[in-house]
């Protein structure tokens, strides 16, 4: 019995939800719309399989073709990145850095990683997250005065005081390059782990449009694969070095990272992995690896610089006065008097989804915060390029700028409408 006989009101939902993406305008960095194919594989028969263990390493028969799958899977994220090593099972970003921390760390140990309000991510130590808890976060800034960059004088001051044993790096709001080769000096001087969370930016990492953590030496990098790589749901962990067998317990050493990250996500953190997502994550890498792609990854950068410019054009303030990727942190207090949850809402109302967002020592509370934040990978799948960029930004200010307004609201969101027909979504759905 198919889905619309047997429960219609989660077909309906569906249904619904289809049309809320095919009609507005989704700018929510963290979002982008996977392709047929891979919906296709992430719907499959996949699902029904266990497979604990590792390729042609298994606690269940049957295993013939999940094997093939996730070495496909595993080989492409190691071609794309340039690394030795993949591990494709953790089951989102979350798991995938809890997976490292508890790979490397005791209870108690420190890890320094970027500061919440700066761009850091919740598994990046916020207090109300297990990890926060667990490990003993310590944390560097970004530099008031300097376009937003990292302040690595104060970051090296940190790093020496309390030695921590990972140097993370990442973000899922900090709209600058990072400057890899400073963190990994950093870290050598203290020994530490270095780590790269690029969540955010690994398909532009695939599309040769960002720098790749690995050309400057560092040990690990963990990605999702649902952001910029535009995946389903997922994250992957990647590092240099092979990695042994993963039934026998490694030392602590370097060479054995690969073996210690396998191990701590199974049968350390998880147990079967979902190979319906794993083969869905390999179709997405097979197409980061067309030269489409690239195009798309560059233009994703070339559109938020466009969108950025204007918006600053037109009076909004953006932290770091601009941006190096795919997107932006707006101080709309700062702009035009009104905060980061109004400004949401307003923007919905009038078709346009972005979510709030805390600024760099925001003085307003997390759900109520400074600004917002705005990306364009999602739009850029859609096909969308510089001239609909600047049409957006237009919007985006005349909707904040008369957010009392319902009927201003609502003659965008007509135009927003008649704009996103232009670029259709799934017209075989
Ligand atoms: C999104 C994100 C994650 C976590 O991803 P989930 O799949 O939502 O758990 C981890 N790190 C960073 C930097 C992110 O932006």
């Amino acid at each position: 019995m198919n889905l619309n006989t047997f429960d219609p009101e989660i077909a309906n939902a569906i249904i619904n939800e289809l049309n809320r993406q095919r009609s507005g305008l989704e700018m929510i960095p963290s979002e982008n719309f996977v392709s047929e194919a891979v919906l296709e594989a992430l719907g499959s028969i996949m699902t029904n399989k266990y497979s604990e263990g590792f390729p042609g390493r298994r606690y269940y028969g049957g295993n013939e073709f999940t094997d093939q799958v996730e070495t496909l899977a595993i080989e492409r994220a190691k071609t794309i990145f340039r690394c030795d090593h993949a591990n494709v099972q953790p089951l989102s970003g979350s798991p995938m850095n809890q997976a490292v921390y508890l790979a490397f760390l005791k209870p108690g140990d420190t890890i320094l990683g970027m500061d919440l309000s700066h761009g850091g991510h919740l598994t990046h130590g916020a207090p109300v997250s297990h990890m926060g808890k667990l490990f003993n976060f310590v944390r560097y800034k970004t530099h008031p005065e300097n376009l937003g960059k990292i302040d690595f004088d104060e970051l090296t001051r940190i790093a020496k005081e309390t030695k921590p044993k990972i140097v993370l790096c990442g973000y899922t709001s900090y709209p600058r390059d990072y400057d890899y080769a400073d963190f990994k000096k950093v870290a050598d001087e203290v020994g530490a782990i270095t780590m790269a969370d690029v969540a955010h930016i690994g398909g532009l990492i695939a599309g040769g449009a960002m720098r790749n953590p690995f050309d400057y030496g560092f040990d690990i990098v963990t990605t999702t694969t649902h952001k910029t790589l535009r995946g389903p749901r997922g994250g992957i962990i990647l590092s240099k070095g092979k990695p042994g067998n993963p039934f026998k317990e490694p030392e602590m050493t370097k060479e054995n990272i690969p073996t210690i990250l396998d191990r701590s996500v199974f049968p350390g953190l998880q147990g079967g992995p979902h190979m319906n997502n794993i083969a869905a994550i390999a179709v997405a890498l097979k197409e980061a690896m067309q030269p489409e792609f690239k195009v798309y990854a560059h233009q994703v950068i070339a559109n938020a610089k466009v969108l950025a410019n204007e918006l600053i054009k037109q009076g909004m303030k953006l932290v770091t006065d601009g941006t190096d990727n795919h997107m932006m942190v707006a101080n709309t207090i700062a702009s035009f008097g009104i905060d980061g949850t109004s400004a949401e809402k307003t923007l919905e109302h009038a078709g346009i989804t972005v979510n709030k967002q805390v600024i760099p020592d925001d003085p307003l509370p997390p759900y109520k915060p400074s600004g917002i934040r705005i990306g364009t990978p999602a739009l850029t799948t859609r096909g969308m390029k510089e001239d609909e960029m600047r049409t957006i930004a237009g919007w985006i200010v005349e909707a904040i700028k008369n957010h009392d307004k319902p009927e201003v609201l609502e003659n965008i969101h007509a135009q927003v409408k008649n704009m996103t027909a232009k670029f259709p979504l799934y017209p075989d759905l």
